[in-house]
């Protein structure tokens, strides 16, 4: 029987994990946390296709609410526009997900090893076959005839990739996204009709911060683009501030999180598949930069995964995985790695010209509500926000740059390889990372 590894328990790594122990291989998840510490402590927004698109079955409403009705507001805070959610757009526990994953798991028959920290990669003769792992101190060597990598955006499994796979390793501090989340007490109880306020430019900082009133606490995001360097304590500090001014009901009690996280904002990397490896999810820069969703295309990637190993019959090679990274891009990724470039034009402006926007509706609501809670963007929107703001913008060398990327990535996507060439998708991989 064909071994699988899977390297972190990661949303994409699960539901591939799942459906291959369906189709009778030995799947076996190793994991650095133990299985109840899975999960960050809050809730996300999930589109409820996510279960369809991983094949699996939706789960039960009493596992997940509906999501919030939005409102986008600009830095200077005199103008709030309201955006209805996307219907299929609901609200789920992290760990009530990972429960629910988890059973369908253990009813696969998937393995788990937890507690086990990966700390390098095996390989032999070009081809990726195992992994190092610690365990209680002991380091032992685990051999499967496939990786996948669900470790996340600092996954140690593609940072340690030998350099035959070609395979990028770090994602550029400009392309992480620095997120601090906590849920705070109030001191009241709270009823909103719009309780979901994202402030773009929050403080004039660039990025985004939010606030969602529940009747008992306050969530709230404070992020920025790393662009514009790490999240400070004084920031946070700041931030947090600024929202009990305008909120005097939230308390400095935190009730959930209260963590700095990374998400990676990146234009999908180029290549995530290489001999017996296979990047799905964070670890493959896979979430839509500014709009999140990791969880629904982690998941999706999952089952696509799955699938080109399930035809290929188990063969792990390179030129089979491709049909795996191959459907990912062109069903998927198409539409979404634009929206990198569109999130690169963030650093171009400031916080007045964001208060400009919204004022004069230029970012309108029918604009802001383009892939509220949706993995499906279109190009034809992208191409609307940015015949709008373009002509704001003082054309630097830079923004330019930008532009002509956002116009050729759609047609570099379109060319690429359908079936593995080492020449061909070596050359589309070039053009690719230089867009
Ligand atoms: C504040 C915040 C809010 C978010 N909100 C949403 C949202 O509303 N909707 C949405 O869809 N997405 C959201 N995301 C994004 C989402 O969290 C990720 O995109 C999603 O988790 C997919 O990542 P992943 O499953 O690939 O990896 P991860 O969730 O990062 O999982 C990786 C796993 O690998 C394990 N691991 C890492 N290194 C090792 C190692 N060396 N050895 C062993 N195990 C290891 C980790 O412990 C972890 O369990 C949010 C993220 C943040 C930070």
């Amino acid at each position: 029987m064909k071994k699988i590894i899977v390297a972190g328990a990661g949303h994409g790594g699960l539901i591939a994990a799942y459906h291959l122990a369906r189709a009778g291989y030995d799947v076996t998840v190793y994991e650095k946390q133990q299985r109840a510490d899975l999960g960050h402590d809050w809730h996300d927004y999930l589109d409820m296709t996510a279960f369809d698109g991983a094949d699996i079955p939706r789960p039960d409403e009493s596992m997940y609410r509906p999501g919030a009705y939005q409102a986008f507001r600009n830095p200077k805070g005199n103008v709030k526009i309201e955006v209805a959610y996307k219907e299929d757009a609901r609200v789920m526990d992290r760990k009530v997900l990972y429960g629910y994953i988890f059973s369908l798991c253990d009813e696969a028959g998937v393995k788990y090893v937890f507690g086990a920290e990966i700390s390098g990669v095996l390989f032999d003769n070009r081809k990726i076959t195992g992994l190092k792992i610690t365990k209680g101190g002991t380091e032992e060597r685990v051999y499967a005839d496939l990786v996948i990598d669900a470790a996340g955006m600092y996954s140690t499994v593609r940072r340690n990739l030998p350099a035959f796979c070609e395979i990028q390793r770090e994602i550029e501090q400009k392309d992480i996204f620095h997120v601090y989340r906590a849920y705070y007490k109030n001191s009241e109880e709270i009823h909103c009709d719009v309780p979901y306020v994202m402030d773009l430019f929050h403080m004039n900082r660039p990025g985004l911060g939010w606030t969602i009133f529940e009747e008992d606490y306050t969530d709230i995001l404070i992020g920025k683009f790393g662009a514009a360097g790490e999240l400070t304590e004084a920031e946070i500090n700041a931030a947090l501030e600024s929202y009990r001014r305008d909120y005097p009901f939230i308390t400095e009690e935190i009730v959930r999180g209260g963590c700095v996280r990374d998400i990676p904002i990146a234009k999908m990397l180029p290549m995530i598949v290489a001999d017996g490896y296979a990047a799905v999810g964070d670890s493959a820069a896979m979430t839509i930069p500014l709009n999140g969703s990791g969880i629904v295309l982690s998941m999706n990637a999952g089952k696509l995964l799955a699938d080109a190993v399930i035809e290929a019959e188990g063969k792990t090679d390179k030129k089979s995985l491709w049909k795996y990274q191959y459907k990912y891009f062109t069903t998927l990724a198409k539409d979404l790695v634009i929206v990198a470039k569109l999130k690169d034009f963030f650093t171009f402006v400031d916080g007045s010209l964001v208060d400009y926007f919204l004022e004069a509706d230029i970012l309108s609501a029918e604009l802001l509500a383009c892939g509220n809670g949706d993995i499906n963007i279109p190009t034809k929107q992208i191409f609307h926000i940015l015949s709008k703001i373009g002509p704001v913008l003082k054309l630097t060398p830079d923004i330019i740059r930008n532009f002509k990327s956002v116009v050729r990535l759609p047609a570099a996507i379109n060319d690429m390889p359908k079936e593995y060439d080492a020449d061909k998708v070596k050359a589309w991989v070039d053009n690719y990372s230089r867009i």
